[in-house]
């Protein structure tokens, strides 16, 4: 998962709005962490996953 600093999101490493970012100011870390930090999860990601599939 892809955070962006100061964001209570988390994205997928595909996210545009994490590409948008760019490589600074973005933070790594698992679904996991991220929940457990109490982020949640991005809607523009969700909505790639399910139409990419
Ligand atoms: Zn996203």
């Amino acid at each position: 998962m892809k955070v962006i600093v100061g964001t209570r999101r988390y994205h997928s490493t595909a996210c545009p709005l994490i590409r948008g970012a760019g490589e600074t100011g973005v933070e790594t870390m698992t679904q996991a962490e991220a929940e457990a930090a109490g982020l949640t999860s991005c809607s523009v990601c969700q909505h790639d996953r399910e139409a990419a599939t």
